[in-house]
């Protein structure tokens, strides 16, 4: 049988734009053969591809629904009611939206729903490891809204709760954020929600880097604690680039009014028809084995890596991300990600808690195993992974071109071993 949803070898791509066509091609190869570390990164199935590329895009559906502003929703309707659906059973939610283009307007109609400009709100600052959209300078969250931000411990780079607790008593933020983009550790959603039960704030917990994480049961679930959920579909989560807001009854509405009409217009369906599809993946039992398999693979990365002297913040992981403090082995963040790529791992580079230096050259690497498990990887690859990263930083330290092209073929032969799936 044809394949009913061809994809891009053949579309007629190459004769239309071979331009374009060949960008794809070698942006397909790279992603073949070198080994991403990127924590918020993933390799999507070729089914949630199939529905990204779908006819779905042609349709405009303004609304929610049944309630919908354009005609013609007949097969629309059903498809985001089945990702509605979807979301609220893999999640154990009241109420799902499924409509924000990404996790930065799903923040953003958080505050378009609760908050009035000049309102406060409270999240993790930025090098602390908090996101942008938590009410960092740079973002309009930090500029519009008045803004108070919480640090982890110097001590120990894990949240004080109480450091936490008495910033937000002082402050009373209307809004509190939980969640970041670079914790390597827990986040304890009943303590954040004891704080903002306290000061009467709505408790937002960002679940954007865990949420695949959360769905196949390899971290606790913020269900029960925060009223208000916020994830992107893209990392973990092993969907479409794309977001989700979840939250309680109580609060259903005021979302759903700040996604549609207060931030956005037309939804993206053929977005929508493959979060409903990686949703369905992620109900399966063989994504629970991948869930698991992350945290076990990130702990032995990080483990191998502490045995090479290497001094991770807060001294280990029990997600799926580590970051590391380069500060110890005299080499800056920027060039370290530079030589790893290659060496054909792809990291990037990233402050570190009371990092001395700028966002743009920082002292710390940000590095994760979500693609890499999707390959298939396992604990003995994460040791090899811990051997070619140390071995790419002395080298980059030597400036040794010559030792990073000989990793580079040592990570190309285990690329090849695991090919990335989808493609
Ligand atoms: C990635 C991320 C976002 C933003 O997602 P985009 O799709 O890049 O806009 C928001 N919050 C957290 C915690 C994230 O990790």
């Amino acid at each position: 049988m044809p394949n009913q949803f061809p994809l891009i070898a053949d579309t007629g791509l190459s004769e239309k734009d071979p331009s374009l066509y060949a960008l794809l091609q070698e942006e397909e190869q790279r992603q073949r053969a070198k080994l991403p570390l990127i924590p918020s990164e993933n390799y999507v199935s070729r089914a949630v591809r199939e529905a990204t590329g779908s006819v779905l895009t042609n349709k405009y559906s303004e609304g929610y629904v049944n309630r919908r502003y354009y005609e013609g929703q007949q097969v629309i309707d059903k498809v985001e009611q089945l990702a509605v659906d979807r979301a609220k059973a893999v999640f154990g939610v009241d109420h799902a939206n499924v409509q924000p283009y990404s996790g930065s307007p799903a923040n953003l109609a958080i505050y378009a729903a609760f908050l009035k400009p000049g309102d406060t709100v409270m999240g993790m600052a930025l090098p602390m490891g908090g996101h942008l959209t938590h009410g960092w300078n740079v973002s309009v969250t930090g500029s519009w809204f008045k803004s108070v931000q919480y640090s982890v411990s110097r001590q120990h780079g894990r949240i004080d709760y109480d450091e936490v607790r008495g910033l937000a008593k002082q402050t009373r933020p209307k809004l509190l954020f939980c969640g970041g983009t670079a914790i390597p550790r827990q986040i304890d959603f009943a303590a954040f929600a004891d704080i903002a039960n306290e000061i009467d704030a709505i408790l937002v917990a960002d679940i954007a880097h865990i949420a695949g994480l959360i769905a196949g049961g390899a971290h606790p679930s913020p269900v029960g604690h925060a009223p208000v959920i916020s994830t992107t579909t893209h990392k973990t989560l092993r969907g479409p680039r794309g977001a989700m807001l979840m939250s309680t009854g109580e609060y259903a509405g005021a979302l759903d009014k700040a996604v549609f009409p207060g931030l956005q217009g037309g939804p993206h369906n053929h977005t929508t028809a493959a979060i409903a599809v990686c949703l369905h993946e992620a109900s399966q039992p063989e994504f629970k084995v991948y869930a698991q398999q992350v945290v076990r693979n990130a702990r032995v990365l990080a483990e191998e890596l502490m045995d090479r002297g290497f001094d991770l913040v807060s001294g280990g992981t029990d997600n799926h991300l580590i970051l590391i403090n380069l500060t110890s082995k005299d080499i800056l963040g920027k060039p370290a990600a530079k030589a790893l790529d290659k060496a054909g791992i792809v990291s990037n580079y990233n402050t570190i808690p009371y990092d001395t230096r700028k966002p743009f050259n920082p002292s710390g690497l940000r590095i994760g195993t979500p693609a890499v498990t999707s390959r298939g990887m396992g604990e003995a690859e994460m040791r090899l992974l811990a051997r070619y990263i140390d071995e790419a930083i002395e080298a980059a330290k030597r400036n040794s071109e010559i030792e990073l092209a000989r990793i580079a073929e040592q990570v190309a032969d285990l690329a090849e071993q695991f090919p990335a799936p989808g493609l």
